[in-house]
């Protein structure tokens, strides 16, 4: 399955280019799993979408989200909150959902209004119901080996190694970034895959230094362009996390944080947009489910 899942761009480029590997077909199969388990397990899913305030990305995100949701069977609403809602009542908004029962997972839609963090909002949340996985508690249990609401992102990151269909036991792995939602959970889902792993960060005295022995890089900084094709060992998976929005021709377009030149030494490469960013919201839909599994006790 996996091999079907990369595509060699032997009909469109020279045949030593990078194997792209594509998260349409990887977040497809994930959603025809979930879709299966759903129907299977008549889970009782019920995920709701805590917006404050208006963003165009995040109202995009939400109405695909509800798409999504109705392709694999799980109910999806949204609950609005004004641009204007202090933490406090972002707060008392998400206790209202802690309890009750009807709810079985919480998104919080970021960005949230000024004024009110994002952590704590997501550790008001029930760790129960954190389908995202950013609750320290799940934080926690992935340092502890036994996470079963890992973070998206972090997870879409995983399958897309997973699709390049190789072993990662003894390879060097470079870490780019070390966010509490993406590089840090990334770097510790590979040291239970046996790679060997450095994570680089803005403090990091010479990235390019660690890149020169990375078998595996996972580049997620939120800077365009910043991992250039010199940095990279030939044949090596590069996995851009990166979504910057940038313009091309007038229009607003996504970016990833490696230069789409890099596919030309790499020998696995995830495409931005079109790599990381599709597996990671299917993802979602099976945390949904384990969020439920764990609110009934299976
Ligand atoms: P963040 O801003 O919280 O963290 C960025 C990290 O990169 C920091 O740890 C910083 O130290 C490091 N960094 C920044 N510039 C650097 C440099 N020049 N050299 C070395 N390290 C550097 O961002 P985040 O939330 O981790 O997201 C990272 C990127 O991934 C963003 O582009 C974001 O939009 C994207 N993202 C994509 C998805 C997806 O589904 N594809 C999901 C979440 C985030």
């Amino acid at each position: 399955v996996l091999d079907v899942l990369v595509h060699r761009r032997n009909d469109i480029v020279p045949w030593d280019m990078a194997e792209l590997i594509k998260g349409a077909p990887i977040a497809a199969a994930i959603e025809a799993s979930v879709r299966e388990e759903v129907s299977r397990s008549g889970a009782k899913v019920h995920l709701v979408a805590l917006q404050a305030g208006e963003d165009p990305a995040s109202d995009a995100y939400v109405r695909r989200q509800a798409q999504a949701a109705e392709r694999v069977g799980m109910r999806y609403s949204v609950e609005r909150l004004p641009a204007s809602a202090s933490e406090t009542a972002v707060l008392d908004a998400v206790a209202r959902l802690n309890r009750d029962p009807s709810v079985t997972g919480v998104i919080i839609q970021l960005p949230l209004p000024p004024g009110v963090r994002a952590e704590a909002v997501q550790e008001a949340l029930d760790p129960k119901k954190d389908v995202e996985g950013v609750h320290p508690a799940s934080l926690g249990a992935l340092v502890g080996d036994h996470a079963r609401l890992v973070p998206c992102t972090a997870a879409a990151v995983m399958a897309c190694l997973a699709a390049t269909g190789k072993d990662l036991t003894g390879l060097n792995a470079v870490v780019i970034g070390r966010s509490r939602i993406v590089g840090r959970p990334v770097a510790l889902l590979l040291v239970q895959k046996n790679a060997t792993v450095t994570v680089c960060h803005t403090k990091t005295r010479d990235v390019a230094r660690h890149l020169a022995a990375a078998d595996v890089v996972v580049v997620a900084a939120g800077r365009t362009a910043l991992l250039k094709p010199d940095q990279v060992r030939p044949g090596s998976i590069v996995i851009d996390v990166g979504t910057n929005e940038v313009i091309r021709d007038g229009k607003r377009s996504l970016a990833g944080d490696a230069d789409p030149a890099v596919a030309e030494v790499a020998g696995f490469f995830t495409p931005v947009p079109g790599g990381v960013g599709p597996v990671t919201v299917a993802l979602l839909w099976k945390n949904a489910v384990e969020a439920w599994r764990l609110q009934v006790g299976r």
